[in-house]
């Protein structure tokens, strides 16, 4: 019984079922930090590993395994390929309500390569992809808060379900808007997501923009750009036009929208008239009606472009996710967790690793923050998305920026890879995991939290139904960033750690 309940002892156990409280959740959340210390090894392991695979979106094949494996072998049921994604899980234990999701993202992106540990930018594959943000660790952090939840629900005889998400593509803003429009958030009650930051705080309020990703493709015709340019229609020459339109446009666009483009086809050499040319474009708001009339906008001129240049277009849209909200009775739960636990304590030498990056990426060193954060709401939102904005607005989510990554240090920018595999990111990921399954204990043990939850997210939302900004036949893109991934995998598989991590699954902890 001791070995059972780890680190209860044989009295308190006792008392504790003498007093029935096998629900109250200071013993289960005491109990989930014992298995998050325990497992910390293991934790650290397991982002390190995802750091250096560093696959793009739905490219994540090791990353992928690697995570549901784990939760596997932990004794959950894993259901793989989840909404017709080859690398989209969901994991799940346990019977009955509530139902409690988490769900986390594990890709990396394009021209990332870096060195973790280096103070200056250094590759460790030329122009490889990589990790400069932490989705390396968002995964480690929830796929270990998901093993000590279900180790306190197991010991102490907690009922419901958890279900563990594993959301592909997330810089690309793709998998969760299919996985709720497929229903897989259908029962879940209480929702979570952890993201890394360089702080150890929570929030409310429309907290990230609604977006949608499209592509525009303009088909024209090739022939000699020299001789018989009378012959082409030049297909490069339209998404020009688009991008000639959409610059006009900024002027007119409400306060708040954002609108970003890359050119991914523009013809191969400058005698031949390329007969394709592709634009990509994010369309940014921070309401969904915003994200459309921005998008339709986009496919008007889009239009007009393929007019002028006597071109046809095909519209693509690769994704469509509604602004991020956070609700605040969750917000107010993870506070407190948040305070209970505490910001790390730094070490000398992590505060000069800090000081030193920030000096070398042109920032001010400030180091490491010592304190968590007080709660933030209701916030403004910041200029980026996240794809688990539909999840937040079917159902109650809060989300855990845990601290482990360094201040001034700006994502997708080398500074916001060197702390990724170092023990600032380890120490940050403890914190993060405790505070992730401490607040999923909360909603789990008590049906007046969940209650609770669901009557301010109602006001919250104002009565505004959630319609998927997706087409309906969408389906998911698999085929992105395979070429480059292929292209670069044979380089980066020499630096991937070996052995996998070691978890401790006995019920102890
Ligand atoms: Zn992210």
């Amino acid at each position: 019984m001791i070995l059972l309940y780890g680190d209860l002892g044989m009295q308190e156990f006792t008392d504790m079922l003498a007093s029935g409280r096998f629900e109250d959740p200071q013993l289960a959340k005491r109990h989930s930090f014992r298995v998050v210390e325990r497992n910390a090894a293991a934790l650290a392991r397991l982002g390190d590993m995802i750091f250096y695979y560093a696959e793009l979106g739905m490219q994540e094949f090791r990353s992928s395994a690697l995570l549901a494996e784990t939760l596997a072998s932990g004794g959950f049921e894993v259901e793989r390929n989840l909404s017709g994604f080859p690398t989209g899980f969901m994991a799940r234990y346990g019977n009955g309500d509530p139902v409690i999701a988490l769900h986390c993202e594990f890709d990396a992106n394009p021209g990332n390569s870096q060195v973790p540990g280096r103070t200056e930018r250094a590759e460790i594959v030329s122009g490889a992809p990589g990790h400069c943000e932490g989705h390396n660790v968002n995964a480690a952090v929830t796929i270990t808060a998901a093993l000590a939840i279900k180790s306190a629900m197991t010991s102490f005889g907690i009922a419901g379900t958890l279900k563990v998400f594993g959301a592909p593509a997330e810089e690309q803003l793709i998998s969760r808007p299919y996985f709720v429009r497929d229903g897989h958030f259908d029962d879940v009650d209480i929702a979570f997501h952890a993201h890394i930051m360089d702080a150890f705080r929570t929030e409310y309020g429309v907290v990230q923009l609604g977006m949608m990703s499209v592509e525009f493709t303009f088909l024209g015709m090739a022939s000699h750009a020299a001789m018989s340019p009378w012959e082409g229609r030049d297909a490069l020459d339209a998404a020009v036009l688009m991008d000639v339109g959409m610059a006009q446009f900024r002027e007119h666009m409400r306060p708040g929208m954002s609108a970003h483009r890359v050119f991914t086809e523009g013809g191969t050499q400058p005698n031949v008239i390329p007969a394709r040319a592709t634009c990509w474009w994010f369309f940014r708001d921070r309401s969904p009606e915003g994200v459309r009339a921005l998008f339709e906008q986009g496919d008007r001129i889009a239009r007009g472009a393929a007019m002028m240049a006597n071109c046809e277009l095909e519209t693509s849209v690769m994704a469509g996710v509604w602004p991020v909200r956070c609700n605040e009775t969750i917000a107010r739960a993870i506070q407190r967790n948040i305070e209970a636990i505490g910001m790390p304590a730094w070490t000398p030498e992590e505060q000069d690793f800090a000081r030193a990056v920030q000096t070398n990426a042109g920032k001010k060193a400030i180091g490491l923050r010592d304190a968590a954060s007080p709660l933030a709401g209701p916030s403004e939102p910041m200029a980026a998305s996240n794809d688990c904005g539909d999840v937040s607005w079917v159902v109650p989510m809060g989300r855990i920026w845990f601290p482990s990554n360094i201040p001034n240090a700006a994502f997708h920018h080398w500074s916001a890879g060197a702390a990724l595999t170092t023990s600032i990111a380890h120490k940050g990921a403890v914190a993060g995991a405790k505070a992730l399954a401490a607040s999923a204990l909360d909603f789990l043990t008590s049906a007046e939290a969940v209650r609770e939850a669901w009557r301010t997210f109602r006001i919250e939302i104002e009565g505004i139904e959630f319609r998927s900004l997706l087409p309906a036949a969408q389906k998911p893109p698999v085929e992105l960033n395979r070429g480059l991934m292929e292209r670069y995998r044979p380089l980066m598989e020499p630096h991937y750690l070996q052995g996998r991590p070691e978890f401790a699954f006995s019920e102890g902890g």
